[in-house]
């Protein structure tokens, strides 16, 4: 199944806003087995957003697009694609009762603008939003369904887990499952990498292997798509032994397990805590530590010493260590 993302809003293409929306979508649909083709940003002009539009139904299955669903004149992503199917804008019924629910559960009158959120090309499905007002919007048009999403982030994920993937599985079934493993490698050149995985490389279709710079390491990532978790594992598994066979000890951490995560597993491992003192990190990396769910099994808090006094008072560094040699030696 093939999905295209538009991504609508000025503010993207001037760079104010980062697109944090399609990579975030990508993850999630790619997780699902779905296949994205291509992604496209669009400003808030009529004539391209329907060009966009236009194009993405004639190489994808599965239109998703996210922002402009408000109430202002400026929001015309609803008006948009009515057009460039050829459908008119109608009143619906079903959107005006989501958008009252919304206003009476902040105990507030709807204002007259928002009675746009409520007017959909004709025979529009309406998704419920969890946390804002705009309604998002199902179309199904010929071969193609359209998905219109708001575009503030919490808006768009709360409405794609409680709706989008419900009616993506009840219309379209299973797509299987995609998943990866990651690992970081160290020590060796991409061009001697590429040598040693060569004939993984040039072999890829299912398991698929990229490999990619980061700062330090090159992260090799292998992907199978198949039924079920388990049968993807059945996939990865013989390339993770070869992997691992041919390149030892140059083989790091897994990836797709943060530091802070594999540093928890370790202590509840060895039913060990940990506490932190921070000075210049300002509580960073109690932080990381306690974003890991779990966390207050090993996690027993942190001092955060910017000065030199608390330092000394609380944490007890002697004051003529701090005299000689200062609190960054
Ligand atoms: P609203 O009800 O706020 O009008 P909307 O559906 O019309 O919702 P937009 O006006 O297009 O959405 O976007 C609202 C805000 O959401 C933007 O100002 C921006 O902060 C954020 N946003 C929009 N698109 C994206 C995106 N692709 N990635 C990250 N943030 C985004």
């Amino acid at each position: 199944m093939i999905v295209e993302l538009i991504s609508t809003g000025s503010e993207l293409l001037l760079g104010d806003t980062v697109n944090t929306n399609v990579s975030w979508l990508a993850q999630e649909l790619n997780k699902l087995g779905y296949t994205i083709a291509h992604q496209s940003v669009v400003g808030d002009n009529p004539k391209r957003m329907a060009e966009v539009f236009q194009l993405a139904s004639t190489r994808a299955d599965i239109v998703i697009s996210t922002g402009g669903l408000g109430p202002t004149q400026g929001d015309i992503t609803r008006n948009v694609l009515a057009d460039s199917i050829g459908r008119p804008i109608v009143f619906n019924q079903e959107a005006m009762d989501e958008v009252k629910k919304f206003f009476d559960r902040v105990k507030r009158t709807v204002p007259d603008a928002s009675r746009r959120e409520a007017e959909l090309p004709e025979g529009a499905n309406v998704l419920h939003n969890p946390v804002g007002v705009a309604p998002g919007v199902v179309v199904e048009d010929g071969d193609t369904t359209y998905i219109l999403l708001p575009g503030p982030p919490g808006e768009m994920k709360g409405m794609f887990h409680d709706s989008v993937v419900p009616y993506l599985m009840n219309r379209f079934g299973s797509q299987g499952v995609v998943t990866s493993y990651r690992y970081g490698v160290y020590d060796i050149r991409e061009i001697d990498l590429e040598n040693t995985l060569m004939d993984l490389i040039k072999n890829q279709s299912n398991p698929t292997i990229a490999l990619l710079i980061k700062k330090g390491y090159i992260e090799v990532r292998i992907t199978a798509k198949a039924d079920t978790l388990e049968a993807a594992h059945e996939v990865l598994n013989p390339w993770d032994a070869i992997i691992r066979e041919r390149l030892g000890a140059r083989v790091g951490r897994d990836l797709t397990v943060s530091m802070e995560e594999t540093l928890g597993h370790v202590l509840l491992e060895e039913q060990s805590t940990i506490s932190t003192a921070e000075s210049c990190t300002s509580g960073l990396v109690g932080k990381l530590l306690t974003n890991v769910s779990g966390s207050s099994e090993y996690y027993m808090g942190g001092v955060i010493s910017y000065s030199n006094d608390i330092k000394h008072r609380v944490l007890g560094v002697p004051q003529d260590m701090l005299d000689t040699y200062g609190a960054v030696s």
